[in-house]
């Protein structure tokens, strides 16, 4: 006997005809009020097509708490990785047939060779100066010679040029990975460092080049109204704005990195502390005098500011010290009214340091 099948759980199909996929990404974002920014489109794809059944598991979890945040920590971990290892294995894949052919071609010139030298060995032999040759001999085998000479010559040429070709072929793929290596390292929207790559340089510096190091956290203020009040992808344009006027106020070996979100990262690795508060006012000031508008928004000057925490390597022992210690003057800013400049070393002489803690908004 045929078993009952089971009811679905959703309303039925108004038509037996299934929506195309990218109508049911579209409704699902819709649904929750999810922004349609291409990012949030590739997890929810990722989630309803089932071809990440990690991004499936964890937006089931989160439920319709869903907010920005959460969506771009997903997009981070499941779909920029999924896109890098594409990448890395087309790159290594190029690498190894063009490394093959270039074996293979380099193994037929080694036998050609040696079947040259084989005949030169034999044609050795015959020319015996105590033995006159009859120049019928003799024609033969200068003919024989010259034959496998241009035949040597010939097949040395042709691997020549093949070697060539692919030498610029590793170039271009060369380029292509030193590409990779910056897209890897960059933030797409600001063009700015990225957290892997600030992590990276923060944890390689070396030991003599600490002592002189100085790390700036800065943060947007009230960044979540903001966003809010005039939507995400004008949020975007005020972060991009703003890692501008952070390139203009720096100098160029000031490492600048967008952490996440609304949170940036300045670096140096050769600065006094006096050098880095100043940029950190600098930054600070230009970033309150900065009008951001698109056309459609404007806000002027002092709509748009940033808490800025610094700390330098002498008030710290080590990497991780010396962000940890940023980032508490960072809340130290926030908690002290916003659009300022907390340095650590005065922070931590302060009374009002305990207090920070507290800081919760
Ligand atoms: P505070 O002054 O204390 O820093 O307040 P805040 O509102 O800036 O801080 P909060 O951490 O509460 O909010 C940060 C917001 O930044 C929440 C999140 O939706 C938003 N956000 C995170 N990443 C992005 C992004 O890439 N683009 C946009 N537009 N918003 C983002
Ligand atoms: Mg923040
Ligand atoms: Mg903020």
């Amino acid at each position: 006997m045929q078993q009952a099948q089971a009811k679905p759980v959703s309303d039925p199909p108004k038509s037996n005809k299934p929506l195309p996929m990218s109508m049911r990404v579209a409704n699902a974002m819709h649904k929750i009020g999810v922004v349609g920014l291409p990012r949030n489109y590739e997890v929810f794809y990722g989630a309803i097509s089932g071809t990440n059944p990690e991004i499936q598991q964890e937006l089931m979890e989160i439920g319709n708490n869903i907010d920005q945040e959460k969506l771009d920590e997903l997009f981070a971990t499941h779909c920029a990785r999924a896109d890098d290892d594409a990448m890395i294995s087309k790159i290594c894949d190029a690498v190894e047939t063009k490394l093959s052919s270039t074996i293979e071609m380099i193994k037929n010139e080694q036998s050609s060779v040696s079947q040259y030298g084989k005949i030169l060995g034999q044609a050795t032999q015959k020319l015996d100066p105590n033995t006159r040759m009859a120049p019928e001999v003799m024609n033969k085998l200068v003919s024989l010679l010259s034959d496998a000479t241009e035949t040597t010559q010939r097949q040395g040429q042709k691997t020549l040029e093949e070697i060539q070709d692919n030498s610029s072929e590793l170039q271009a793929i060369k380029s292509e990975l030193a590409e990779y290596k910056k897209q890897a390292e960059t933030d797409a929207l600001t063009g700015l460092y990225n957290r892997r790559a600030f992590d990276n340089r923060l944890g390689g510096v070396d030991s003599n080049l600490f002592n002189q190091s100085a790390l700036i956290i800065g943060d947007i203020d009230r960044f979540k109204t903001l966003n809010d009040t005039y939507g995400h992808p004008f949020g975007d344009l005020v972060i991009k704005n703003i890692a501008k006027v952070m390139q203009s106020n720096s100098r160029g070996d000031v490492l600048l990195a967008r952490l996440g979100g609304e949170e940036f990262a300045l670096f140096s690795t050769d600065i006094n502390e006096e050098g880095m508060m100043r940029l950190a006012e600098r930054v600070r000031v230009a970033v309150a005098e900065e009008s951001f508008g698109d056309g459609r928004i404007k806000l002027g000057p002092g709509k748009v500011t940033i808490s800025l925490g610094v700390c330098h390597a002498s008030a710290a022992d080590n990497v991780q010290a010396l962000y940890s210690q940023a980032d508490e003057a960072l809340y130290a800013s926030k908690r002290t009214g916003r659009n300022r400049v907390t340095s650590y070393t005065e922070l931590s002489k302060s009374p009002e340091r305990k207090n920070l803690y507290l800081y919760k908004d």
